[in-house]
């Protein structure tokens, strides 16, 4: 049986005058919702987006229950856009997790729309589940912002997905199996807009209950500039179903048709740093409000083995592009080797010449002329002449000066001294030189 222990905090931060974060503790199901939309317009959609979440995970309390939760939030809140010109355009993001029984075992089924987002801290090591559906983080993705880049760029706020725009909207789901001394935590970008990961990472190692670590990471993004609503949800895996321990970690069944793998996830560090400050607000637990708990749960969440498999990935291509790069290298190398690293005797002229590299060049390496052994072309055998203009090709410097040595003696030693009567380039060797 899967233990679950939570806490939720939330504060309006130092700039907005209200508070449009909502956060739900609602013993399987936990969310954080980031309303937007003019005056009270963001209150009004996160809040009714927790309660018609809420609502339908109850009728429906498994995985797929869940992402049809977020969508029946997402209908709710759009429909309701339309009671009114004040909160036409409004809109919520909603990270949800439940603890959920499928086939027999407990899971944590995770939905996300918008950039709150959902973290793991298992074994010290802090994961970020979520993609954030926002414009800078979507091109970070896409390699074409670096993550530096993504942190300061003034898009970084818009949406690509939201609750309450659409009378559809796209959820991505996935499953994590619950661990003893995981740790989860959801968050609205008031945290991480403020703290670093880093600094996330250390509080959420810290051995303090929930409730405190909850409060904690409240009171340092206020600290940090508080420049939005800050709400985050802690909740701790107290125990879990041995059952799931050997299971399979990741099922798919309805998952395989609706959930879309999550992505970034990031190495942890360590920092502490910080102590309290505070906190509370708005609390539901279902339609009509609720306050929060602090206590023990049920059930868990857990880490995606999703965002492992698509490190994984990320990891094997880095590895391949790695190979081949070594590869290219090394044929890059081997041509330079032959083009570069063999010596040819040939013609310049009226002289024979020693070039380096291959005749004719080799795939754009051209040969470069070496030496000049003092030796006239109409000195030599005319069969050697037709041998040069082809380029005899050596081995070595050395190779190739010996050639000229002997090509020169060999016309020395011929009958008719080859300079006297140059033949017109026979095709046929002359004449061995008959002692
Ligand atoms: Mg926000």
């Amino acid at each position: 049986m899967t233990t679950l222990v939570a806490a939720g905090a939330t504060d309006v931060g130092r700039v907005r005058t209200s508070n449009e974060d909502e956060y739900l503790l609602a013993e399987p199901l936990y969310a954080v919702a980031d309303g937007m939309g003019g005056h009270a317009a963001g209150e009004v959609a996160s809040a009714t987006a927790m309660e018609a979440l809420s609502a339908a995970f109850d009728g429906n309390r498994s995985g797929a229950g869940l992402v049809d939760a977020v969508r029946d939030a997402n209908r709710a809140v759009w429909e309701q856009s339309r009671q009114s010109s004040e909160l036409r355009g409004m809109g919520t993001t909603m990270t949800a997790v439940a603890l959920v029984e499928e086939d027999g075992d407990e899971t944590l089924t995770i939905a996300n729309v918008g950039d709150s987002r959902a973290y793991l801290l298992r074994d010290g090591e802090l994961d970020q589940l979520t993609d954030d559906h926002s414009v800078v983080e979507e091109l970070r993705r896409a390699g074409r912002l670096s993550p530096e880049e993504a942190a300061s760029d003034p898009r970084r706020h818009v949406l690509t997905r939201v609750l309450g725009v659409d009378a559809e909207v796209e959820v991505d789901s996935f499953e994590v199996i619950p661990y003893r001394g995981d740790r989860l935590l959801l968050a609205s970008d008031g945290l991480f807009g403020d703290v670093s990961d880093e600094d996330i990472a250390a509080v959420l190692r810290r051995r303090s209950d929930p409730e405190r670590v909850a409060q904690q990471l409240v009171a340092m993004a206020k600290d940090a500039g508080g420049a939005d609503n800050i709400t985050v949800v802690v909740i701790d895996v107290t125990d879990d179903d041995r059952s799931a321990r050997a299971s399979t970690r990741v099922k798919s069944g309805w998952l395989a048709a609706q959930a879309r793998p999550v992505s970034a996830r990031r190495a942890p560090d360590t920092d502490p740093k910080n102590d309290t400050e505070e906190m509370p607000r708005a609390v539901l637990a279902e339609p009509g409000p609720s306050p929060a708990r602090e206590e023990p749960v049920p059930e868990a969440a857990a880490p995606t083995p999703e965002p492992k498999k698509g490190r994984r990935l990320k990891l094997a291509t880095v590895a391949f592009l790695l190979v081949l790069a070594l590869l290219l290298a090394s044929a890059t190398a081997a041509i330079l080797i032959s083009a570069r690293g063999s010596y040819f005797v040939g013609v310049q002229g009226d002289d024979v010449v020693i070039f380096k590299g291959r005749p004719g060049g080799l795939l754009g390496f051209q040969p470069t002329f070496e030496e000049r052994p003092g030796l006239r072309l109409a000195d030599v055998l005319p069969s050697r002449a037709d041998e040069l203009r082809r380029g005899k090709e050596v081995s070595s410097l050395d190779g190739a000066r010996g050639y000229v040595r002997n090509i020169e003696e060999e016309a020395r030693a011929a009958p008719v001294p080859p300079g006297t009567t140059p033949p017109p380039s026979p095709s046929v060797s002359p004449p061995e030189p008959v002692p």
